[in-house]
């Protein structure tokens, strides 16, 4: 950009009498300025052009030509300085108006990311949702196929939560569902995805975990459970919960609401069973 200006402040010196065509082209080099340079290097170029154009004229004023009166050199300095001063403000305009837009695209972001974690995630305990978990199901599905590793599917269910509620408060249930999902969380692998079913159901899916692998940890997950203590308002004794599991193996060529179903009848087992215990379906004995 330097050299077209001293390029353009050069012809302003030997066109003579048609020096004015060089204002037009030095807005023209100007307006390539305005896009593509910060507010600093505008002024920058600015300063460089002013001195390069001020050089220009006082060696034209010093050859004394006919055609270039003080008057006219005065007019022609003039000019430069608007055409200097006008890319500068736009340059500062659009400059701001980029920034504007950055900030918005940035907040645009922000906003979608918030509305994903709203539609998969429960605001309650921050795990998935059962939509998101379909989702998640089904791509846990088609990699098991691929690559011919097991995945299981545990439905995990409060016992007699209903009693939590009904003698601490909802708020308290509120909490141990909270404590629940930690507990789970901290006992499985960063690769097994939990979520929330709905109520005080949970669902969770095991992958590439051989099945005696899988009823061994089921079973240390409802220990944890047991002895997980929530604590109550006014220091009284801490609230404690127990579970029960139902542990299904998913084949590759059942559909996944086959697998989830025979979770739940083993799930229902575990509950008809007595409650606090871990239910292996059929397949899995
Ligand atoms: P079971 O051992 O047979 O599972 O009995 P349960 O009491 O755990 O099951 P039930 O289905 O009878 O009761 C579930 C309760 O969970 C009832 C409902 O009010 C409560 N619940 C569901 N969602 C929430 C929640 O988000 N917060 C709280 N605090 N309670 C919830
Ligand atoms: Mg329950
Ligand atoms: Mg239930």
């Amino acid at each position: 950009m330097k050299s077209c200006l001293c390029c353009c402040a050069a012809a302003f010196v030997i066109a003579g009498p048609a020096r004015g065509v060089t204002l037009p082209i030095l807005a023209i080099i100007l307006m390539f300025g305005i896009f593509g340079l910060t507010t600093r290097q505008m002024l920058g170029v600015l300063v460089y052009s002013l001195v390069a154009f001020g050089v220009a004229s006082g060696v034209v004023a010093a050859r004394d030509e006919p055609d270039y009166p003080p008057v006219v050199a005065a007019a022609y300095v003039g000019m430069v300085v608007v055409v200097l001063l006008s890319s500068t403000f736009l340059t500062t305009r659009v400059q701001s108006t980029r920034e504007h837009l950055r900030r918005q695209k940035a907040e645009l972001a922000q906003a979608l990311e918030q509305i994903r974690q709203l539609a998969t995630h429960d605001d309650l305990t921050g795990l998935l949702n059962r939509r998101a978990m379909l989702d998640r199901m089904q791509l846990e599905q088609r990699r098991s196929l691929r690559s011919g590793s097991p995945l299981l599917i545990a439905q995990l269910d409060i016992d007699h939560f209903k009693a939590v509620n009904d003698t601490h408060g909802h708020a308290a249930g509120d909490l141990v569902l909270q404590s629940f999902a930690d507990t789970v969380r901290r006992n499985v692998r960063d690769t097994d995805v939990l979520a929330r079913w709905g109520g005080e159901e949970f669902v969770l899916l095991l992958c590439d975990t051989p099945a005696a692998d899988a009823v061994a940890l089921m079973e240390r997950l409802r220990q944890a459970v047991q002895a997980m203590q929530v604590p109550v308002a006014q220091g009284g004794q801490p609230i404690t919960v127990t579970v029960s599991i139902g542990l299904a193996r998913h084949t590759p060529a059942d559909p996944l609401a086959g697998t989830l179903e025979r979770a739940d009848r083993a799930l229902y087992a575990a509950k008809a069973g007595g409650r606090n215990r871990v239910v292996p379906a059929p397949c899995l004995r």
